[in-house]
């Protein structure tokens, strides 16, 4: 892949029917060690021009859209469907994603500009989302963060991965965890959708309950309006696979993730949504999805029900979550 090749679709699944528009390429930070989405690609920023042409070339291709739909004696969005074009699939571009990992890394000033260009281009937008880097955030002051809300970002999606000091340093994510629930707080303050990722399972069997523990106490602090979970799992080229290797991070068991995320549940003190349905490596987390605080109950139910699920059936001898590992050591 080159630097500037697509990594894909990479955004949230709440984002699959948004227009993607980069506005970096890769990751500024990307050391990471659970990750290898931009290992061994270089970073960079895109000038405003390139990305205001990407943006008209979209545009076009509404106006080339809505023109043969007329042709047609159809509407835009049949049009749309039938083309494989998911972001125009209402027949108005109504939300927008920027690409890639860090997009709030610009300048605030061009971020505007990018924004601005966007409405304009596209009358109907109803909102804009995006990646951010916490370190990003937290370095942004409350002024530039609602300047950019005001120009219509309208949802901040941050990886805090686990509010554990020193869990966030073994996995070099590059922002404490005091950092992390400043940027929180401040994205809130500005008025930003905030959705926060943590993942279970990056403690391993030895440190789990810290990292539930002082996940929990970060997101107290910041209240963010959704909490998703993204179940930790080896991946080819992710600097950590040589710590599993190695025998210092033990790979959570099924079990050890339900009480896992039950503790989690327990420390939360938001008024959350707590998202675990919208990924595939959450499964043994079926029914928990629910609004904090009224769900507490039902939620810590449906975890016991699962666990009293799993120690009946046994844990399978090889955890789902060591398949990458056993290829990469073949
Ligand atoms: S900031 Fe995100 S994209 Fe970059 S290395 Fe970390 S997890 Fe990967």
């Amino acid at each position: 892949m080159t630097d500037d090749a697509s990594p894909g679709p990479i955004r949230p699944p709440s984002e699959a029917y948004s227009l993607l528009i980069r506005v970096t390429v890769n990751c500024p930070w990307n050391r990471c060690e659970f990750c290898n989405v931009f290992k061994g690609s270089k970073f960079r920023r895109r000038s405003v021009e390139e990305i205001e042409r990407d943006i008209s070339a979209a545009g076009r291709v509404v106006g080339e859209v809505e023109a043969w739909a007329d042709r047609m004696g159809c509407s835009a969005a049949a049009v749309a469907r039938r083309n494989g074009l998911p972001w125009l699939g209402s027949g108005e571009v109504r939300s927008v994603f920027l690409q890639d990992a860090d997009s709030l890394i610009i300048p605030t000033g061009e971020l505007v500009e990018i924004l601005e260009c966007l409405y304009r281009t596209f009358p109907a937008l109803e909102r804009v989302c995006t990646y951010g880097r916490g370190k990003t955030i937290f370095r942004k002051s409350l002024d530039d963060l609602a300047r950019l809300r005001r120009a219509g970002l309208s949802r901040l999606h941050l990886g805090l991965e686990t509010g554990d000091d020193e869990l966030l340093v073994q996995i070099r994510k590059g922002a404490t965890a005091g950092e992390m629930a400043e940027a929180g707080r401040k994205a809130k303050e500005a008025g930003f959708e905030v959705s926060e990722y943590v993942m279970p399972g990056l403690g391993g069997r030895r440190d789990w309950e810290r990292h539930a523990r002082n996940s929990a106490r970060v997101l107290n602090r910041i209240d963010p309006d959704f909490i998703r979970l993204r179940t930790f799992h080896l991946v080819g080229g992710a600097p950590i696979m040589e710590r599993v290797r190695r025998g210092e991070l033990q790979m959570q068991t099924i079990e050890g993730l339900l009480l896992e995320v039950r503790r989690f549940v327990e420390e939360l003190d938001v008024t959350s949504e707590l998202v675990t349905s919208d990924f595939a490596y959450n499964y043994y987390l079926g029914e928990v999805d629910g609004r904090l605080p009224q769900d507490r109950a039902r939620l810590l139910e449906a975890i016991d029900r699962a666990l009293d699920d799993w120690r009946a059936r046994g844990e399978p001898e090889r955890s789902p979550f060591r398949g990458p590992l056993n290829r990469c050591s073949a």
